[in-house]
């Protein structure tokens, strides 16, 4: 199936490719869609991967996917939309007059949302940090089946698709898994178990989750975002995710490329300080940049 989006200037008729997998017995609709950030390829072949490997015969329900939500971005490897610069995860519900990112957001509202009785949307870090947690959103039930370590408590970001969904009485969860081409087999592996999982959980597939043997819940969640570019040298890399730090822990350093003076010490704020997005060793920083993801380790309770 295709939704056609729009016509670009260079005669492009921009499409959203969706797959419809029909199981032979009734049961609930899920969605599932990756890709909406561009910079984030391993959540494209967790869905890949699910569905290649999906056994029909098995299914109750139906799977809606979409693998790339946002196929320009996915090209250049881009977090925002590279002919409007927007990010599609800030556009929702989208607007059918609106910017090329507000009608895809659009497109996708009125073809995948609709109909939906869950979705699960799935990011990674980025091209140069890795990330392990899902949002608790509005079913903890669902996000806890998942089988991730760490649920989040907090709300989704306004305009994200996961906040829209919330407005309209589709369950979300949003899945943060991997990226900075780290440790990528791992990350393949728990997001398809994952979904898996939340099948399971919704009765699509026959079979108990299989979760860790702890969960745990934050509410409290902190963006560590430098202030000076540069060089992040850091000292948490993605083998130490879900760790628990002292806070005033140094996490990395902003180095100039320059001069090599150090420009900002990156600290834990927390006590403790639970890891959720990491730098790998040496990687480049903007200001405002994610540097690092930590939660509140001190108010985290059982999931
Ligand atoms: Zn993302």
């Amino acid at each position: 199936m295709r939704a056609p989006v729009a016509t670009l200037a260079n005669g492009h008729r921009l499409e959203l490719p969706f797959h419809h997998v029909q199981g032979m017995d009734d049961g609930p609709r899920l969605g599932v869609i990756a890709g909406i950030h561009g910079d984030e390829p391993l959540g494209v072949e967790i869905v890949r991967r699910l569905l290649v490997e999906l056994d029909t015969r098995t299914l109750r329900g139906e799977l809606l996917a979409v693998p790339v939500a946002n196929p320009y971005a996915f090209a250049a490897l881009t977090r925002h939309t590279p002919i409007d610069a927007a990010n599609l995860n800030r556009s929702f519900p989208g607007n059918t007059d609106g910017t090329l990112t507000q009608q895809l957001a659009h497109v996708i509202c009125a073809e995948l949302l609709a109909g939906c009785d869950s979705l699960i949307d799935v990011h990674s870090g980025g091209n140069l940090a890795t990330v392990d947690y899902v949002y608790a959103g509005s079913d903890r039930t669902l996000a806890k089946a998942f089988g991730c370590e760490i649920l989040y408590g907090g709300a989704a970001p306004a305009g994200s698709l996961a906040a829209y969904a919330a407005e309209v009485g589709v369950t979300t969860l949003i899945v943060e898994l991997g990226g900075g081409q780290q440790r990528n087999e791992h990350f393949v592996e728990k997001g398809v178990r994952g979904i898996r999982n939340v099948m399971k959980h919704l009765g699509m597939i026959d079979g108990e989750p299989q979760l860790p043997g702890e969960q745990i819940i934050v509410d409290e969640l902190a963006d560590l975002k430098p202030h000076q570019g540069g060089l992040m040298l850091s000292s948490f890399g993605p083998a130490r995710l879900g760790e628990a730090v002292e806070s005033e822990t140094e996490l990395a350093r902003v180095v100039s490329p320059y001069s090599f003076d150090v420009l900002e010490s990156i600290a834990a704020p927390f006590d403790p300080t639970l890891l959720v997005l990491v730098r790998e060793a040496v990687t480049t920083v903007e200001p405002g940049d994610f540097g690092f993801i930590v939660a509140n380790g001190a108010t985290a309770v059982a999931a």
